[in-house]
């Protein structure tokens, strides 16, 4: 820590009111503070949640420094995935983790998932994260609204999470704190049930940290509390100018992470993923099958997880199954022709359409599934 005086923070954690368990998490052990939203079911959400942020403080780095910081997510991310394996919780576990370290007014975030973190400035709230979801996905594509993404039914689903990916990636960034700002951590089940312009006008008219978090968490039960919620306020305080001027990083006071759709996570393999990775692993992929006695190409995976569909129609070839050779058209029957992509899908069917059929060598297509 430079000079600055320790900025006063306060956590609350709450099932809800219609969770059997809390499967959140939060840290609140200055300078660093986290909330995490464990996935996976009871006995295996509030593993994950809890090993991830013990991970995450044994690991932290001494300074506020954001990639460093994401260097212990990863850290962390490895933790979960490790237990799973030794049998603690359960395969398919895994959790969102925001985490903030402050230092003097240097800020240093790591962020994976929906939980959020918001920044207070002059009675003004900025969401500083972006969610890693299928309806953030699709708000980013135009596809919904921010409002309509709040009510849609795959709101939950995440496209990134500790747990599944040993090449998970992590968001980190840094922000300058000005006098006077307060920072919110928390995770979905605030944010799904109370409106930003709600938590907003909470923050602003709390008194402190403490009031924050318990004005914000009965906010959400007031509206129905169907998920666990979890908060962390932090009041940055007064930041003395000789903490300002050394800081790491300044000069980008309102950076922001970019929007990436990083899909890269859809090279790994799909078994025992639950739901919300499946989406992200399954939308990469591509596979064909026979329908109506034509090759059809579909995007994603065959089935469902979960309830979630997984697979999308993208186009009917107009190839008859009739015209393939038997191999192939026997691989196809059986659900073998899966694809690592989209494109890589649409060049075995116009190696169909190209190739006369009585000289198709017999390559075939290796299966690219997991
Ligand atoms: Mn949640």
């Amino acid at each position: 820590m430079t000079g600055a005086t320790r900025p006063s923070a306060a956590g609350r954690t709450d099932i809800g009111r219609m969770r059997t368990g809390n499967e959140d998490s939060l840290l609140v052990e200055p300078p660093l503070y986290a909330v995490a939203d464990g996935l996976g079911g009871h006995r295996a959400g509030e593993v994950a949640s809890g090993i991830a942020l013990d991970t995450l403080l044994a690991e932290a780095p001494k300074r506020a420094d954001s990639k460093s910081l994401g260097r212990a997510v990863r850290g962390a991310n490895r933790a979960v995935i490790d237990a799973a394996v030794a049998g603690s919780g359960r395969a398919g576990m895994g959790t969102t983790l925001t985490a903030v370290m402050v230092d003097g007014p240097h800020l240093a975030f790591a962020h994976v998932g929906d939980s959020r973190a918001y920044l207070l400035r002059q009675g003004r709230l900025s969401q500083l994260t972006q969610d890693h979801s299928m309806v953030a996905d699709m708000v980013r594509a135009g596809q919904l609204t921010a409002e309509e993404a709040r009510f849609h039914p795959q709101r939950s689903v995440i496209t990134r999470a500790l747990g599944s990916d040993p090449a998970m990636v992590v968001d980190t960034f840094d922000h300058e704190a000005e006098p006077g700002d307060r920072l919110l951590l928390c995770t979905d089940g605030l944010t799904t049930m109370v409106d930003d312009t709600v938590i907003e006008r909470l923050l602003a008219e709390a008194s402190g940290p403490q009031a924050a978090v318990e004005v914000l968490v009965d906010e959400a039960n007031r509206a129905g509390g169907h998920d666990n919620i979890t908060a962390v306020v932090i009041d940055i305080g007064d930041v003395p100018a000789s903490a300002m001027a050394p800081a790491a990083g300044s000069g980008e006071a309102r950076r922001r992470v970019a929007a990436r759709l990083l899909w890269a996570v859809a090279a790994l393999a799909l078994v025992g993923a639950a739901a919300w990775g499946a989406y992200s692993l399954a939308h990469a992929r591509a596979y064909l099958v026979a329908k109506d006695g034509q090759v059809v190409v579909y995007r994603g995976v065959p089935g469902e997880f979960a309830g979630v569909r997984l697979s999308w129609e993208v186009q009917r070839t107009g190839i008859a199954v009739s015209s393939l050779d038997p191999v192939r058209a026997r691989r196809l029957e059986a659900g073998l022709l899966r694809f690592s992509s989209l494109e890589k899908a649409l060049a075995a069917v116009e190696g169909m359409r190209s190739v006369p059929q009585s000289s198709t060598p017999a390559t075939g297509t290796p299966p690219a599934g997991p």
